[in-house]
């Protein structure tokens, strides 16, 4: 026999149990020196101790107390990460049960190592050639429940060996399988030992398997009690294995790349192999997330059509309406409850700097016929400024001009309600000679729509007629048959070719003031009052008869309830996700007891506690991902589904989904750390053994 060097070294090596009162000696100061290349067999009674100094030399327990020395290196000093790596490429195990992981195919047990030492690559090929080598080549698929005994324990071996270890410790392979099976896994060991040069350390308590090997020892109540040499078998001349090039002390650790790629696929293997549960974990998650955009959106949308509604009354825009509020409103001398007349309006345009524009209105309900059609609608008397004031669009025709109403003339614009309803589809309204009152009016042009008001009405239920044809044809008591003469009191009309000042009232029912900025409004407003109350003077101790309106002031309420809206049913949604992350480590919890012994193996080929961690981390994370995704997707689709119902506008807030996303992956780091952490703090030995 060649001299040749220590591959493990151990002195007075302890392993001490405390049980309750009582200390169990499980080793008892072993000292033991194994070479490159040998197979030894250690035998003895069972509880005798071997399985310790097994796990000792495996790097897998600490002692108690004593020396071991791998590669010359005291293994004492070294940290988890270290112990891990040299687990994963220096030492191979095969177990008495096989370990396998169920449900995995063999070539997925074959490589799993390699996900620990580097982050899974060539995992497929190498895993294929050490089944090859195994004689498994046609088995790759199948699990290990479709597989003998004799087959699962030549994958544990394939496993043992993908890191190219120098060391293989062997517990017992054989327990479990019958003599004809375990000759065969006896004569695979050797002719790993002999043609591969692989350290073989074999436990068992059958001389015939310790028969193989070159070297006995027996061991008794945690001592050696015998340690001869078989010479007949005898490791040949063949070069022992050589150390592997890199020293312990020096085992890489893992690229950043290696790692995220070994916590990704290791965690959607176990999210596949439990479709069923994995989806109704994501499930909890899924419903937090949809509802979550479906609340947001669809408090945003409401919100977008109130404010939508809004500026369509018009921008920078305040509403003088006469008094309501006072029992007495109507002032003497009018014969009307309202108090505003076009004077009024006048005297705030002249007077009001901050007013921009001031249009008037005057309104009553009347029958419109059109051939043989009648339909009850708004009767608007309107300055020419009211259409762009009000934000009407003409989408047809034209505008009412300051001749229209300095004239008198007999002319309309329709509201879209109103074509629908005297109107066929497709005919032209435009040229056409209605009847309002029974008063003859042509239609020169059309209004775009303006929708459902948030207040309840049809917007689009109006006709708008110049104030002068409305009050003297339409609306006002006498409306006198002639139509030559002319004025108008309005500020910005043309002065009347006459001179004449009519017996008009020019009472309006509201005036509505353009400020010249947004931030004016408030000014417009007060210099509207004063002038107002100038000229209305009201009597001692009574209020003003009239009333202004900041539109801007009802939008942003609306805006403001919108949100508080938009900010509960957020609530409502996050209290949804909470519960779905609950679920996620209720269910990560149970996977982590279950999925114990598959813990211990994965700890057992080379696992770091680290790697154990973010394995489960990433498990979380994936699940609550994809239970967020699935929600984003389908929240959005529920948005649009009623807002295409409710005829809002779709708003899809991206700080929506960008949350939703977020906060499902949030959730998942925030649930999955703490089962990930017990995972990861498990016992290898006693992960290992639990049932
Ligand atoms: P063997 O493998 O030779 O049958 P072991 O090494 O498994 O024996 O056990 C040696 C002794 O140590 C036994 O008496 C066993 O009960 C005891 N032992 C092993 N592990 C533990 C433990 N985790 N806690 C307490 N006692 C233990
Ligand atoms: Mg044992």
């Amino acid at each position: 026999m060649t001299e040749q060097s220590p591959v493990i070294r151990v002195e007075g090596l302890k392993r001490h149990y405390q049980l309750g009162d009582t200390e169990v000696r499980a080793l008892d100061g072993v000292d033991l020196v194994i070479s490159r290349g040998e197979f030894v067999a250690i035998m003895g009674s069972s509880g005798s101790g071997k399985s310790t100094l097994m796990n000792l030399i495996g790097c897998l327990d600490r002692p108690t107390a004593g020396r071991y020395l791998l590669e010359g290196v005291d293994v004492a000093g070294l940290a988890e990460p270290e112990l891990a790596a040299i687990r994963s490429h220096r030492i191979g195990f095969v177990f008495q049960s096989f370990n396998l992981l169920a449900r995995t195919s063999a070539l997925e047990n074959v490589s799993l190592p390699l996900f620990y030492s580097e982050g899974g690559r060539d995992a497929t090929p190498r895993a294929r050639a050490a089944l090859a080598l195994m004689g498994l080549a046609e088995r790759e698929r199948n699990q290990p429940s479709q597989l003998s005994g004799g087959q699962q324990q030549r994958v544990a071996i394939a496993r043992a060996l993908i890191n190219d270890p120098a060391i293989l410790l062997a517990d017992e392979p054989t327990g479990n399988l019958d003599s004809q099976t375990s000759t065969e896994i006896m004569e695979t060991f050797r002719r790993l030992n002999r043609e591969h040069g692989l350290t073989i350390i074999l436990v068992t308590h059958e001389p015939d398997m310790a028969a193989w090997a070159s070297r006995v020892i027996t061991m008794r109540d945690g001592r050696v009690l015998t340690d001869e040499a078989q010479p007949d078998n005898a490791t040949t001349d063949q070069p022992a294995r050589m150390p592997t090039q890199v020293p312990i002390t020096r085992l890489g650790r893992m690229e950043p790349g290696s790692f995220v790629r070994m916590a990704l696929l290791a965690s959607l293997r176990a999210i596949v192999r439990n479709k069923m549960r994995s989806a109704l974990t994501m499930l909890g998650i899924f419903i937090g997330v949809a509802a979550l955009i479906t609340m947001v959106a669809v408090g945003q949308g409401a919100n977008a059509s109130v404010t939508a509604q809004i500026a369509s009354l018009g921008t920078n825009l305040a509403i003088v309406m006469p008094g309501a509020t006072t029992s007495g409103g109507a002032r003497g001398g009018y014969g009307s409850a309202s108090t505003l007349t076009v004077a009024d309006a006048r005297a705030i345009a002249a007077e009001a700097p901050s007013v921009a524009d001031i249009a008037y209105m005057n309104r009553a309900s009347a029958q419109v016929q059109f051939a043989g059609q009648n339909w009850t609608t708004v009767i608007q008397g309107i300055s020419p400024n009211f259409v762009t004031v009000r934000n009407w669009t003409i989408v047809a025709g034209r505008a009412l001009t300051l001749e229209d109403d300095a004239s008198g003339a007999r002319v309309a614009l329709l509201g879209e309600t109103l074509r629908k309803n005297l109107f066929l589809e497709g005919q032209d309204p435009i040229g056409a000679t209605i009847l309002i009152k029974n008063v003859p009016m042509q239609v020169v042009g059309l209004l775009g729509s303006k929708g459902q008001s948030s207040f309840g009405s049809d917007q689009d239920d109006v006709i708008l007629i110049p104030f002068n044809t409305a009050e003297r044809k339409v609306l006002g008591a006498a409306a006198p048959s002639s139509t030559k003469t002319n004025t108008n009191p309005i500020f910005n009309g043309p002065p009347s070719p006459f001179g004449i000042q009519p017996r008009l009232t020019g009472l309006a029912n509201s005036l509505y003031m353009q400020a010249t900025s947004a931030e004016a409004v408030g000014r417009a407003i007060e210099e509207a009052t004063a002038v107002l109350h100038q000229r209305h003077r009201p009597a001692p101790g009574q209020p003003d008869d009239f009333n202004i309106r900041n539109m801007g002031d009802l939008a942003q309420a609306a805006e403001s309830t919108g949100q508080i809206f938009t900010l509960l049913l957020s609530a409502v949604a996050s209290i949804s996700l909470l519960v779905g992350g609950i679920g996620i480590m209720n269910i990560l919890l149970v996977s982590v007891t279950e999925r114990t012994r598959e813990i211990g193996i994965r700890m057992a080929i080379g696992a770091r506690r680290s790697h154990v961690l973010f394995q489960f981390l990433t498990e979380a994370v994936l699940m609550s991902i994809a239970g967020g995704v699935a929600g984003i997707a389908f929240g959005l689709l529920l948005a649009a589904i009623i807002a295409q119902l409710v005829g809002w506008p779709l708003v899809i807030s991206p700080l929506a989904v960008v949350g939703g996303f977020v906060f499902s992956a949030a959730v998942g780091v925030f649930f999955g750390f703490y089962p990930a952490r017990r995972a990861a703090s498990l016992n290898p030995i006693e992960a290992l053994r639990y049932e």
